[in-house]
């Protein structure tokens, strides 16, 4: 967190707020100004200060990208899919911790990540649409004890993460009917819905033109709600026979195009400036403590290796126009040539 603090963007908020705060105070002019005065000269110099060097804060934004995967949130686990309430919370707390911030699977495929400097984004993915997930209570809040809940609560104690997940969704997600009042409740308040076809088919066994359809036809469903998806995850982990139709294909006169698919396995993901990213094949891993089925894949296992190799790990430069890296750290897609900076 002691990167997080002397980043560039956080400086900055911090400068905006500390002047926001010396104008309210002059403003008033009661018993409620701050006891200490902001100089003309510090106004002037604290509006935007400069981003760091990428390499004060060893920006690698070639490195990998924790993409986690959650299906149930529940007090019983029934398999290594599933999370208690408890072992989801501590999971957030533990990466906002080590600076990590979220950022949605669209924001990632499409290269759009706009964090700190010295931040580390994670993508928190969430399949099925389970109400242990997500579900409205009746004044209109998020259900105590679900993922959204959860995920909201750490974000408030700790701004820098954001809180914000991606949910990819079949058809009546999280037990609502056509999604109608989850899904833009969802969206309003900074998270993706993304497709997960509409009845869950292995895409592959279908054949191709069954494996549109459903995938047209889940993303209708999420339209008609009030979505825009932008990444599919794949049911069962399994592409098409043809792969390219995960991301750009048409059944009944419905075209679909995205940004991504996302796979159920078993590793952190390749930065989207990487040339090692393929849009059609994004890895995740799965939630899980550190024991059980293969544990040696399990998130807990893989976040302990990035937090001791930090060189692998994607980390900001705080600038989301540049993608800064280390002489040494890869190759860069050729879509972000013109914005590769090596140091
Ligand atoms: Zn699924």
């Amino acid at each position: 967190m002691t990167e997080l603090r002397t980043a560039g963007r956080v400086s900055a908020a911090v400068a905006v707020l500390a002047l926001a705060t010396a104008c309210a105070g002059s403003d008033a002019a009661g018993p409620g100004a701050p006891a200490t005065s902001v100089t003309p000269e510090a106004q002037v110099t604290s509006t935007s200060p400069p981003p760091p060097a990428p390499q004060e804060v060893s920006a690698n934004e070639l490195g990998q990208v924790p993409v986690l995967m959650y299906h149930r949130v529940v007090a019983d686990p029934r398999s290594v899919y599933d999370r208690t309430p408890a072992d989801f919370r501590a999971e957030l707390e533990r990466l906002a911790g080590e600076g990590y911030v979220t950022v949605t699977a669209a924001q990632y495929a499409k290269g759009e990540i706009d964090i700190p400097a010295g931040a580390h984004p994670v993508v928190l993915t969430f399949d099925d649409a389970d109400p242990s997930q997500f579900a409205l209570a009746a004044d209109g809040s998020p259900v105590a004890g679900t993922a959204v809940a959860i995920m909201r609560e750490v974000a408030a104690a700790h701004p820098d993460f954001r809180g914000v997940g991606s949910f990819f969704v079949n058809a009546d997600p999280f037990g609502d009917p056509g999604g109608l009042r989850t899904i833009p409740w969802l969206r309003a308040h900074g998270m993706e819905v993304g497709n997960h076809t509409l009845t869950h088919v292995n895409l592959r066994t279908a054949g191709p033109a069954a494996a549109q359809q459903d995938i047209a036809r889940g993303d209708q469903a999420i339209r008609r709600a009030g979505g825009e998806p932008e990444v599919l995850a794949l049911p069962f982990g399994i592409l098409p026979s043809e792969p390219g139709l995960a991301v750009d294909g048409a059944a009944d006169g419905v075209e679909y195009h995205y940004r991504g698919a996302l796979l159920v396995g078993a590793n952190p993901a390749p930065s989207p400036y990487s040339g090692d990213f393929d849009p059609v094949r994004i890895p995740r891993i799965r939630s899980q403590a550190a024991t059980g089925k293969e544990a040696e894949l399990a998130s807990t296992v893989w976040l302990d290796k990035l937090a001791a190799d930090p060189a692998s790990r994607f980390t900001s430069d705080g600038v989301a126009e540049r993608v800064s890296f280390p002489q040494d750290a890869g190759v860069v897609a050729d879509a972000f040539q013109a914005r590769a900076q090596a140091y």
